[in-house]
C-alpha cells in the first residue's frame, strides 16, 4: 500500500485554473513535457467562478482609456503598496491576452458595433471589464481548457501535492497523493510553477469553495520561499447573507457596475457618507450627479459625470458596510440593501443572469423587482508568494508562481477583474520562463529518500490516529476565530490573540482521527489541509500585527492613519527561520521611474500621514 509511483516531467504545474492552464499552454508550446496536477477535477478550478469579468484597457466602450490609466488605477486601487513593475506589465499586455483568448473561441459580450463589450467596475476610471454575462470565469476556464488539452499535457485529476523538494538548493520536485485511491506520488521536475489560488476558506464567511485552503502558499513558505504581504486580505462588501446556508455566496460587483445601490435599513444611499478625500474628484456626491452618470451610461454615450460611490474600491466599500452596522442601521438580517430593481427587467435578466437566477434559487428573491440583502465576505488575497516580476520566479530557484497564489501586483487591495486579467498575463510569463529554464537542464535531480519517507509519513498518520477529535470541528473552529479576530476591522489585541489561538489550534490537529481507511476519506483530506490553513492563518495574522496602519483591506481600529511615510514604502516578507520559526521583515520594491510616477495623481503620493 505504502508503493510510491514515480513520475518526470520537465515542468509540472499545480493548479488547473486560469494561471496553471495559461502556464501549461505556454510551456507545452515550448515543447517540454508537462504535467498539471490538480486537487479537483479539471474545469472545477475556483477560476470557473468568476463572475463579472476581466479587466484589460481595450478602449471598446470608451476611446479615451488606455494602459496608463489602468495602471494608475491599479496603484491607486493597492493604495501604492503595489509593485509598479507588475501593474506596468499587466496593464500593458492584458489588451493582448484578451484578444488571444477570443481567438481562442471565447465568446465575449459584444457592443452593437460588434466589439467585446466592456462594463464598469470599482475602482476603474472606465468601461473596463470584458465579460460574458455575469459567468465570465466559466467562459475563461472552458477556453483555455479546450486550447491546453489539445497541447498534450498530462492531467493528474484529483491529486493534493503535500510537499516540494529542493536539492542543492534548487526545486526538484514534488509529493503528492491521489484523493480517491489514496495512492502516494512523487514527481520529478526541472522547474514548477505553483498556481494554487487563495485562502479565503480560513474565514467562516467566505466567496470561496473548499479548495480554498492556502495549501499552494504554505508549501512554498515550507520550501522557503519569501512571502509578502499577507496582512492584506480582501473582503468583498457584496455577499449573500440570508438565508445563512448561503452566507458569504459572491454578489458579483457587476451589480454595481450595471447601477446598482446601496442602501440602509432607513433607505439611505450611504456611500455619499464615505467617499476618501484621495476619490472626492472622480466620484459624484449627490444622488442628481450619480443618476446623471448612469443615464449617460445607459445610453451608450462617454461618461461626463462624476461615478456613483458605490464604485468605490472595495476596501472602502466594504468597510462602509461595516459601519452602518456598526451604527445600528443594518438590513433585517445584518447587511444592507443592494438595488439593482429600478432598471429594465429584461435588462437585468440579461446583463445579469446568474445573479438573477441565483437569487430565485436561493434565497426567493427576484432581484428585477426586490433589494437583495447583502454584507462582506473573504473573497481575495492580495499577499502570497513574492515573485521576480519579469519571470515570475520565486526566491526558490526553479520554482515560478502566478495568479492569485503569487503577490505584488495589487498592493494592499485588488481592483475588480485585475485577477483574470492578472491570471493570463502571468500566467503565460511563469509558463514561458519556467519552460525556458527546463529547456536549459538536460537531467532530473535526484530527490533525497529521507524526504520522501518523511512526507510519506506524515500524509499517513492522521489515519494511524484513533479516538482523537474530529478534524471538521478544528477546520471550523479555526474560521470562526480567523472571523472574529483576524477579518476587516483589526485591533492589536484581538490579533495578539489570535496568535496564541492558532498555536492551540495546532495542538489540536496534530490530534485529529478522521479514521483509518485511505479511499474517499474527506476526514483525512481535512486533517491534512489543516497544518496549510492554521501557517497561513498565523502568516496573516503575524503580518497584520506587525503593520501598525491601515491601508486598503487592512484596518486596525486601535491605528486608523494610513502612514505613507513609513508603512507606504514596506511590504512585509515573511519566511521561515533556521529553527522553524516564522520570521517577518520588510523590503520595498526599486524607486518608480519618473515616467511612470507622473501617470500618478500627485496629490496621493505627498509623504507624511494622512486619513
Ligand atoms: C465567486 C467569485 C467570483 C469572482 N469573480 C471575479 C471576476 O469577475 N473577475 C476577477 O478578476 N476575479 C474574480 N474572482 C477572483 C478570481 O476568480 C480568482 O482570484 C482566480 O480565479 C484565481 O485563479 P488561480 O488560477 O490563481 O487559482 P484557481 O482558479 O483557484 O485554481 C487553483 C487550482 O489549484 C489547485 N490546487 C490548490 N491546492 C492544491 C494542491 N495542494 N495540490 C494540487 N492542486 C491544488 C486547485 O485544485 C485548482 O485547480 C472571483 C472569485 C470568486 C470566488
Amino acid at each position: 500500500m505504502n508503493e510510491i509511483v514515480t513520475h518526470e516531467h520537465d515542468v509540472v504545474v499545480i493548479g488547473a485554473g486560469g494561471a496553471g492552464l495559461r502556464a501549461a499552454i505556454e510551456a507545452s508550446r515550448a515543447g517540454v513535457s508537462v504535467a498539471m496536477i490538480c486537487k479537483s477535477m479539471l474545469g472545477k478550478a475556483h477560476t470557473v467562478m468568476a463572475e463579472g469579468g476581466a479587466a484589460a484597457a481595450l478602449a471598446n466602450k470608451d476611446p479615451r482609456d488606455t494602459w496608463q490609466t489602468h495602471f494608475r488605477d491599479t496603484m491607486k486601487g493597492g493604495k501604492y503598496l503595489g509593485d509598479w513593475r507588475m501593474a506596468q506589465i499587466h496593464a500593458q499586455q492584458a489588451p493582448n491576452r484578451i484578444r488571444e483568448l477570443e481567438r481562442w473561441g471565447a465568446v465575449f459580450d459584444r457592443t452593437p458595433k460588434g466589439v467585446t463589450s466592456q462594463r464598469n467596475f470599482g475602482g476603474h476610471t472606465y468601461p473596463r471589464l470584458a465579460h460574458i454575462g455575469d459567468a465570465t470565469g466559466l467562459e475563461l476556464i472552458r477556453t483555455l481548457q479546450q486550447k491546453g488539452i489539445h497541447m498534450g499535457m498530462d492531467v493528474y485529476m484529483e491529486f493534493t501535492v503535500r510537499r516540494l523538494f529542493k536539492t542543492d538548493g534548487r526545486i526538484s520536485g514534488c509529493f503528492a497523493y491521489n484523493r480517491n485511491d489514496g495512492s502516494l506520488h512523487v514527481f520529478k521536475a526541472k522547474t514548477i510553477v505553483l498556481a494554487t489560488g487563495g485562502i479565503t476558506r480560513c474565514w467562516e464567511v467566505c466567496s470561496g469553495s473548499w479548495e480554498y485552503t492556502g495549501e499552494g502558499h504554505a508549501l512554498a513558505y515550507w520550501v522557503g520561499a519569501e512571502m509578502g504581504d499577507m496582512e492584506f486580505v480582501q473582503f468583498h462588501p457584496t455577499g449573500m447573507i440570508w438565508p445563512p446556508s448561503v452566507k458569504g455566496i459572491l454578489v458579483t460587483e457587476g451589480v454595481r457596475g450595471e447601477g446598482g445601490v446601496l442602501r440602509n435599513a432607513e433607505g439611505k444611499r450611504f456611500m455619499f457618507d464615505y467617499i476618501p478625500e484621495m476619490y472626492a474628484d472622480e466620484f459624484a456626491d449627490t444622488e442628481e450627479e450619480a443618476l446623471a452618470w448612469v443615464d449617460e451610461v445607459i445610453s451608450g454615450k462617454l461618461a461626463t459625470h462624476r461615478r456613483p460611490p458605490e464604485l468605490l474600491t472595495r476596501d472602502v466599500v466594504a468597510k462602509a458596510i461595516n459601519s452602518e452596522r456598526a451604527a445600528g442601521r443594518a438590513s433585517e438580517h445584518g447587511g444592507v440593501y443592494l438595488d439593482i430593481s429600478w432598471r429594465d427587467a429584461e435588462e437585468v435578466k440579461k446583463k445579469l443572469p446568474g445573479m438573477h437566477h441565483q437569487f430565485k434559487e436561493l434565497a426567493n428573491v427576484d432581484i428585477t423587482t426586490d433589494p437583495m440583502e447583502v454584507g462582506p465576505t473573504a473573497h481575495y488575497v492580495m499577499g502570497g508568494v513574492r515573485v521576480d516580476p519579469y519571470s515570475q520566479e520565486t526566491s526558490v530557484p526553479g520554482l515560478y508562481a502566478a495568479g492569485e497564489v503569487a503577490t505584488g501586483m495589487h498592493g494592499a487591495n485588488r481592483l475588480g477583474g485585475n485577477s483574470l486579467s492578472d491570471l493570463i498575463v502571468f500566467g503565460k510569463i511563469a509558463g514561458e520562463q519556467a519552460s525556458e529554464a527546463a529547456n536549459d537542464m538536460n537531467y532530473f535531480a535526484d530527490i533525497e529518500q529521507l524526504e520522501i519517507d518523511d512526507v510519506v509519513a506524515e500524509t499517513l498518520s492522521p489515519l494511524q490516529r484513533e479516538g482523537g477529535e474530529n478534524p471538521a470541528n478544528v477546520v471550523s473552529n479555526l474560521r470562526e476565530m480567523m472571523q472574529e479576530k483576524v477579518g476587516i476591522i483589526r485591533t492589536g489585541s484581538l490579533l495578539g490573540e489570535s496568535l496564541s489561538d492558532l498555536d492551540a489550534l495546532e495542538v489540536r490537529a496534530a490530534n485529529t482521527s478522521p479514521g483509518g481507511i485511505r479511499t474517499y476519506n474527506p476526514g483525512w483530506h481535512q486533517a491534512l489541509e489543516l497544518s496549510a490553513m492554521i501557517d497561513v492563518s498565523r502568516m496573516c495574522a503575524l503580518a497584520a500585527h506587525r503593520r501598525e496602519e491601515s491601508r486598503g483591506a487592512h484596518t486596525r481600529a486601535d491605528y486608523p492613519h494610513t502612514d505613507d511615510s513609513h508603512w507606504g514604502k514596506s511590504t512585509s516578507v515573511i519566511s521561515m527561520g533556521e529553527d522553524g520559526s516564522m520570521d517577518i521583515g520588510y523590503a520595498s520594491y526599486p524607486e518608480i521611474p519618473e515616467e511612470l510616477r507622473s501617470l500618478l495623481d500627485a496629490d496621493d503620493l505627498h509623504e507624511g500621514d494622512r486619513e
